[in-house]
Protein backbone atom coordinates (compact mmCIF):
# COMPACT_ATOMS: atom_id res chain seq x y z
CA UNK A 1 0.00 0.00 0.00
CA UNK A 2 1.26 3.67 -0.67
CA UNK A 3 0.11 5.17 2.71
CA UNK A 4 0.40 3.41 6.62
CA UNK A 5 -0.32 5.48 9.90
CA UNK A 6 2.82 6.50 11.71
CA UNK A 7 1.73 8.22 14.50
CA UNK A 8 -1.38 8.63 13.44
CA UNK A 9 -0.65 10.19 10.26
CA UNK A 10 -0.76 9.30 6.61
CA UNK A 11 2.75 8.45 5.64
CA UNK A 12 4.08 6.96 2.65
CA UNK A 13 7.13 4.46 3.30
CA UNK A 14 10.28 4.88 3.76
CA UNK A 15 13.14 2.91 5.49
CA UNK A 16 13.46 2.93 9.15
CA UNK A 17 9.43 4.04 9.77
CA UNK A 18 7.34 1.71 11.00
CA UNK A 19 3.46 1.99 10.48
CA UNK A 20 0.14 0.61 10.95
CA UNK A 21 -2.55 -0.62 8.29
CA UNK A 22 -5.34 1.98 8.51
CA UNK A 23 -7.69 -0.81 7.18
CA UNK A 24 -6.89 -4.00 9.54
CA UNK A 25 -4.47 -1.97 12.06
CA UNK A 26 -1.93 -4.60 12.11
CA UNK A 27 1.76 -3.65 11.88
CA UNK A 28 3.58 -2.45 8.34
CA UNK A 29 7.12 -2.72 7.36
CA UNK A 30 8.24 -0.07 4.88
CA UNK A 31 9.67 -2.23 1.71
CA UNK A 32 11.96 0.90 -0.29
CA UNK A 33 13.62 -1.51 -3.04
CA UNK A 34 15.00 -0.92 -6.31
CA UNK A 35 12.74 -2.61 -8.41
CA UNK A 36 9.49 -2.03 -6.91
CA UNK A 37 7.40 1.32 -5.87
CA UNK A 38 8.17 2.25 -2.37
CA UNK A 39 5.15 0.81 -0.77
CA UNK A 40 4.45 -0.50 2.34
CA UNK A 41 3.58 -4.48 3.28
CA UNK A 42 1.62 -6.35 5.91
CA UNK A 43 4.40 -7.63 8.20
CA UNK A 44 4.84 -11.59 8.20
CA UNK A 45 0.78 -11.69 6.54
CA UNK A 46 -0.34 -11.33 2.83
CA UNK A 47 -2.77 -8.06 2.70
CA UNK A 48 -5.53 -7.72 4.56
CA UNK A 49 -7.36 -6.94 1.74
CA UNK A 50 -8.14 -9.30 -0.78
CA UNK A 51 -8.91 -7.08 -3.68
CA UNK A 52 -5.47 -5.30 -3.52
CA UNK A 53 -3.62 -5.30 -6.57
CA UNK A 54 0.10 -4.52 -6.04
CA UNK A 55 0.76 -1.12 -7.15
CA UNK A 56 2.77 -0.01 -10.67
CA UNK A 57 3.71 3.31 -11.88
CA UNK A 58 0.46 4.00 -13.55
CA UNK A 59 -1.54 3.13 -10.23
CA UNK A 60 0.23 5.88 -8.25
CA UNK A 61 0.18 8.61 -11.23
CA UNK A 62 -3.93 8.10 -11.07
CA UNK A 63 -4.16 8.34 -7.48
CA UNK A 64 -1.72 11.96 -7.46
CA UNK A 65 -4.59 13.29 -8.97
CA UNK A 66 -6.03 13.21 -6.11
CA UNK A 67 -5.69 14.56 -2.51
CA UNK A 68 -3.60 12.16 -0.19
CA UNK A 69 -6.43 12.29 2.13
CA UNK A 70 -8.97 10.19 -0.60
CA UNK A 71 -6.48 8.11 -1.26
CA UNK A 72 -6.64 4.18 0.13
CA UNK A 73 -9.79 5.19 1.49
CA UNK A 74 -11.19 2.21 4.23
CA UNK A 75 -15.01 1.65 3.09
CA UNK A 76 -16.73 -0.46 5.45
CA UNK A 77 -20.20 -1.94 4.84
CA UNK A 78 -22.48 -0.85 7.39
CA UNK A 79 -24.82 -3.83 7.81
CA UNK A 80 -22.51 -6.93 6.97
CA UNK A 81 -19.19 -5.05 8.49
CA UNK A 82 -17.17 -6.12 5.55
CA UNK A 83 -14.45 -3.85 4.84
CA UNK A 84 -12.52 -3.05 1.50
CA UNK A 85 -9.57 -0.14 0.82
CA UNK A 86 -10.50 1.87 -2.22
CA UNK A 87 -8.06 3.14 -4.25
CA UNK A 88 -9.56 6.59 -4.25
CA UNK A 89 -12.93 7.95 -2.91
CA UNK A 90 -14.06 11.59 -3.18
CA UNK A 91 -16.13 13.45 -0.28
CA UNK A 92 -19.41 13.18 -2.81
CA UNK A 93 -19.27 9.22 -2.36
CA UNK A 94 -17.78 8.19 -5.93
CA UNK A 95 -15.25 5.63 -5.45
CA UNK A 96 -12.28 4.99 -8.49
CA UNK A 97 -10.55 2.01 -8.80
CA UNK A 98 -7.62 1.34 -10.94
CA UNK A 99 -7.28 -2.13 -12.44
CA UNK A 100 -4.10 -3.04 -14.31
CA UNK A 101 -4.28 -6.37 -13.77
CA UNK A 102 -7.15 -8.59 -15.32
CA UNK A 103 -9.91 -9.23 -12.90
CA UNK A 104 -11.75 -12.65 -12.68
CA UNK A 105 -15.36 -12.23 -13.10
CA UNK A 106 -16.81 -13.53 -9.40
CA UNK A 107 -14.06 -10.64 -7.95
CA UNK A 108 -15.44 -8.18 -10.69
CA UNK A 109 -19.37 -8.66 -9.47
CA UNK A 110 -18.50 -8.55 -5.69
CA UNK A 111 -16.76 -5.51 -5.74
CA UNK A 112 -19.66 -3.54 -7.99
CA UNK A 113 -21.35 -4.89 -5.67
CA UNK A 114 -19.71 -3.42 -2.30
CA UNK A 115 -19.32 -0.36 -4.06
CA UNK A 116 -22.60 1.66 -4.91
CA UNK A 117 -21.42 4.68 -6.89
CA UNK A 118 -18.14 2.53 -9.04
CA UNK A 119 -15.88 3.24 -12.02
CA UNK A 120 -13.31 1.40 -13.14
CA UNK A 121 -10.21 3.07 -15.19
CA UNK A 122 -8.44 0.37 -17.07
CA UNK A 123 -4.97 0.06 -17.82
CA UNK A 124 -5.36 -0.49 -21.23
CA UNK A 125 -1.91 0.59 -22.39
CA UNK A 126 -0.55 -2.73 -23.28
CA UNK A 127 -3.39 -2.97 -25.90
CA UNK A 128 -2.72 0.56 -27.44
CA UNK A 129 -1.24 -0.68 -31.06
CA UNK A 130 -4.41 -2.76 -31.98
CA UNK A 131 -6.59 0.38 -30.04
CA UNK A 132 -5.29 2.47 -32.69
CA UNK A 133 -5.48 0.01 -36.08
CA UNK A 134 -9.09 -0.46 -34.57
CA UNK A 135 -10.90 2.58 -33.75
CA UNK A 136 -12.41 4.62 -36.30
CA UNK A 137 -10.83 7.86 -37.78
CA UNK A 138 -13.93 9.55 -37.61
CA UNK A 139 -16.48 9.48 -34.99
CA UNK A 140 -20.35 8.00 -35.64
CA UNK A 141 -21.82 10.24 -32.89
CA UNK A 142 -20.82 14.52 -32.39
CA UNK A 143 -23.07 14.93 -29.26
CA UNK A 144 -21.98 13.51 -27.69
CA UNK A 145 -18.60 11.83 -29.36
CA UNK A 146 -18.86 8.31 -30.19
CA UNK A 147 -16.54 6.61 -32.06
CA UNK A 148 -17.15 2.47 -33.36
CA UNK A 149 -14.40 0.60 -32.71
CA UNK A 150 -13.50 -2.69 -34.84
CA UNK A 151 -11.42 -4.88 -32.46
CA UNK A 152 -7.87 -6.79 -34.06
CA UNK A 153 -6.64 -7.06 -31.16
CA UNK A 154 -6.24 -10.94 -29.11
CA UNK A 155 -6.77 -9.18 -25.95
CA UNK A 156 -10.23 -9.65 -24.12
CA UNK A 157 -10.36 -6.32 -22.76
CA UNK A 158 -13.45 -5.14 -24.30
CA UNK A 159 -14.78 -8.69 -23.72
CA UNK A 160 -14.43 -9.07 -20.65
CA UNK A 161 -15.60 -5.59 -19.65
CA UNK A 162 -18.61 -4.79 -21.47
CA UNK A 163 -20.55 -6.15 -18.97
CA UNK A 164 -19.90 -4.35 -16.10
CA UNK A 165 -22.64 -2.55 -14.05
CA UNK A 166 -20.14 0.38 -13.21
CA UNK A 167 -18.80 2.53 -15.43
CA UNK A 168 -16.03 1.69 -17.06
CA UNK A 169 -13.25 4.12 -18.48
CA UNK A 170 -9.96 2.53 -20.69
CA UNK A 171 -7.15 4.51 -20.67
CA UNK A 172 -4.91 3.26 -23.33
CA UNK A 173 -1.93 6.03 -22.08
CA UNK A 174 -3.12 8.90 -24.09
CA UNK A 175 -4.49 12.39 -23.24
CA UNK A 176 -7.77 11.13 -23.53
CA UNK A 177 -10.02 8.15 -21.53
CA UNK A 178 -11.74 6.14 -23.43
CA UNK A 179 -15.84 5.29 -21.67
CA UNK A 180 -16.86 1.55 -22.81
CA UNK A 181 -20.27 2.05 -23.94
CA UNK A 182 -21.19 -0.99 -26.39
CA UNK A 183 -19.24 -4.24 -27.90
CA UNK A 184 -20.71 -7.02 -29.28
CA UNK A 185 -18.42 -10.00 -27.84
CA UNK A 186 -19.40 -12.61 -31.33
CA UNK A 187 -18.44 -9.25 -33.83
CA UNK A 188 -15.82 -7.58 -32.27
CA UNK A 189 -17.52 -4.26 -33.00
CA UNK A 190 -18.18 -1.75 -30.35
CA UNK A 191 -18.68 1.96 -29.18
CA UNK A 192 -16.42 4.19 -27.34
CA UNK A 193 -17.05 7.66 -25.74
CA UNK A 194 -13.71 9.84 -25.56
CA UNK A 195 -12.89 12.85 -22.19
CA UNK A 196 -9.73 14.58 -21.56
CA UNK A 197 -8.35 12.99 -19.05
CA UNK A 198 -8.01 16.43 -17.40
CA UNK A 199 -11.76 17.15 -17.58
CA UNK A 200 -12.72 13.14 -16.14
CA UNK A 201 -10.32 14.39 -13.01
CA UNK A 202 -11.92 17.94 -12.47
CA UNK A 203 -15.19 16.24 -13.06
CA UNK A 204 -14.11 13.67 -9.70
CA UNK A 205 -12.29 16.54 -8.04
CA UNK A 206 -15.49 18.75 -8.13
CA UNK A 207 -17.70 15.85 -7.82
CA UNK A 208 -19.46 16.75 -10.95
CA UNK A 209 -21.42 14.33 -13.24
CA UNK A 210 -18.58 12.93 -15.68
CA UNK A 211 -18.21 14.93 -18.66
CA UNK A 212 -18.45 13.49 -21.85
CA UNK A 213 -16.86 14.95 -24.75
CA UNK A 214 -18.86 16.87 -27.85
CA UNK A 215 -17.63 17.93 -31.47
CA UNK A 216 -18.33 21.57 -30.48
CA UNK A 217 -15.66 21.41 -27.51
ZN1 LIG B 1 -4.28 -4.30 6.85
Amino acid sequence: MRFALVNGEKREAKPELKGICPNCESEMIPKCGKIKIWHWAHKGQPPCDPWWESETDWHRNWKNNFPKEWQEVTHIDEQSGEKHIADVKNPFGLILEFQHSPLKFEERIAREKFYDNLIWIVDGIDNKPYFNISISSKPIQDKPLVYKINWYGRSKIFHNWIDSNARVYIDFGEDVLWRLLLFDKRKKVGALGPIHKYMFIEDCLTGTEISALRSDK
